[in-house]
């Protein structure tokens, strides 16, 4: 049994959807005390509950301590069984952070699955949908497995109702190196809002234009059905010949859609400036999947603390390591050794 001190590190969910991923593709059984123990509020959020949820239902898993607050969990991994499956995160807690618990070891199975996850699509501090089907799915992919990702019904906190598909065609994963972007191919800003005034998209918009130097038709907002809202992301996107980044900005009460605009336009101009292969969520994201194809490396800006932390909970479940290292432009390397 492996045992984490939940509190070490970035201290927040990751630690449990990676240490359930990695512990249904490995057999190996685990146990966290100080769940999410830098967060404000401790313990599992209604989200890491259905998240862990979706992974003994996949896993065959048991669990100790799996309820709303709890801070210390048990986890012991069953047979992972592919099929269809649906899940559904509630109010608004991720779809993507689902996926993220349970994809790994259904992309390793023996036969395809399907998911309905129902919750929320375009949550702050998860990955929208839009950045899981262009920016993380397309380097799954190129490791092997075929994933599609379709959504049917966007859902923003904190009313969710969101819906996401997802389709899985099992592969081994082999190692591959993402450390070119290639030849930029195309930018496009978009400013989404549903049951919102179009006044806060379009000042989105109009900010993003002035602090961004792409071209006019570039930009775009688009109005979703009132009933999906109330609402509102500003996707940046910038595709290169290997990799789409996409940064977000959420809008959310209290901050103005000048200030969502500005944060989510310095993050992306931080992003071209470098020539990075992945951004900072992309990276973190990543670990799992190199890590348990065996190697491959990417290049990255610099390393976050979910990033590092990943790496910890990695070398802990499988002995691999990932190791980071500066090149003289300021991109960290990652080799997964
Ligand atoms: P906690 O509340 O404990 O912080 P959490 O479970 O909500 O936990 P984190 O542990 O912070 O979430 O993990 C968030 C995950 O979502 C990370 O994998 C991160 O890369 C990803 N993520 C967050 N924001 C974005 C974004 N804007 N775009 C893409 N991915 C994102």
């Amino acid at each position: 049994m492996i045992i984490i001190d939940g509190s070490e590190g970035e201290g927040g969910g990751q630690v449990v959807r990676n240490a359930c991923a990695l512990s249904l593709v490995t057999g190996t059984p685990f146990r966290i005390s100080n769940v999410r123990g830098k967060r404000s509020k401790p313990g599992l959020m209604r989200q890491h509950v259905t998240a862990v949820e979706a992974a003994c239902a996949i896993g065959g898993a048991e669990c100790d301590g799996l309820a709303v607050g709890s801070s210390d969990l048990a986890f012991r991994p069953g047979t992972v069984v592919p099929g269809e499956y649906r899940f559904a995160v509630g109010t608004a807690g991720s779809t993507g952070l689902v996926l993220q618990t349970i994809l790994m070891p259904l992309i390793l199975a023996d036969a395809p699955s399907r998911l309905v996850l129902e919750g929320g699509t375009h949550n702050m501090m998860a990955p929208p949908f839009d950045f899981i089907a262009r920016t993380f799915l397309p380097v799954i992919n190129r490791m092997g497995p075929r994933v599609e990702a379709r959504l049917t019904r966007h859902g923003f906190y904190p009313r969710g109702g969101g819906r996401i598909e997802v389709d899985i065609m099992p592969a081994p994963l082999r190692p591959i190196e993402c450390v070119e972007r290639g030849a930029l191919l195309s930018r496009s800003a978009l400013a989404m809002f549903a049951g919102l005034p179009f006044e806060v998209a379009d000042r989105e918009i109009v900010t993003a234009k002035t602090l961004l130097d792409w071209p006019e038709e570039a930009f775009a907002v688009r109005q979703l059905p009132e009933e999906q809202g109330p609402g509102n992301i500003l996707l940046l996107e910038a595709a290169y010949e290997h990799v789409t980044e996409i940064v977000s900005g959420f809008g959310q009460l209290g901050v103005s859609a000048e200030q969502v605009a500005k944060r989510a336009a310095a993050r992306m101009s931080g992003y071209e400036a470098s020539d990075a292969f992945a951004g900072p969520y992309l990276a973190d994201q990543l670990l799992l999947p190199f890590a348990l194809a065996g190697g491959g490396a990417f290049t990255t800006v610099k390393p976050s603390q979910h990033s590092l932390t990943a790496a910890d909970i990695i070398a802990r479940f499988l002995g691999r390591q990932c190791v980071f290292e500066q090149s003289a432009s300021g991109t960290h390397r990652v080799d997964i050794r």
